[in-house]
């Protein structure tokens, strides 16, 4: 595998660099995040029912491993998207379904201003994972400033 510059001090490539603890708590990063995977959405026409399946599919058909920090093999925890077999059970699939959905809708379908709190908790936190994550290895490319910003943002305009 070819080594990318930018992963040049790592022992792999960061392209497979599972979404870590402090990157997402960097509201910049999340910020970043959802709106390159808003307009990749938009540019090639995926709805947020697909989203997921859409990643999964074309990670599936590349070579390589996801890592975390440590560089150990980990996986993705997709069970996060599912409906919980107890909730089908009782008759809810549907309704989780819905919220799944929502959520994806709500996190990917539309642009974010930069100045919003983008402080993701508990699920929402894991399903950011792994949609972040898979949103990286494939468009590693183009996706290596998300949350950097320029030193002198923050300053009062004139
Ligand atoms: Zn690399």
């Amino acid at each position: 595998m070819t080594h990318c510059p930018a992963c040049f001090a790592q022992k792999f490539c960061r392209r497979w660099l599972v979404v870590t603890p402090d990157e997402l708590r960097n509201p910049h990063f999340v910020i970043d995040a959802r709106n390159f995977i808003h307009g990749r959405m938009v540019r090639h026409n995926i709805t947020p029912g697909t989203l997921l399946d859409r990643l999964l599919n074309t990670v599936s058909l590349m070579e390589g491993d996801f890592r975390n920090g440590a560089w150990g093999k980990i996986d993705l925890p997709i069970h996060v998207f599912e409906v919980p077999d107890a909730d089908i059970d009782a008759g809810r699939g549907a309704v989780m379904r819905e919220s799944i959905l929502d959520w994806v809708a709500y996190n990917f379908g539309r642009a974010w201003d930069d100045r919003v709190n983008a402080q993701l908790h508990g699920i929402g936190q894991q399903r950011f994972i792994v949609i972040a994550s898979l949103a990286r290895a494939i468009w590693w490319q183009d996706v290596q400033m998300w949350g950097i910003r320029a030193a002198n943002d923050n300053d009062p305009k004139p």
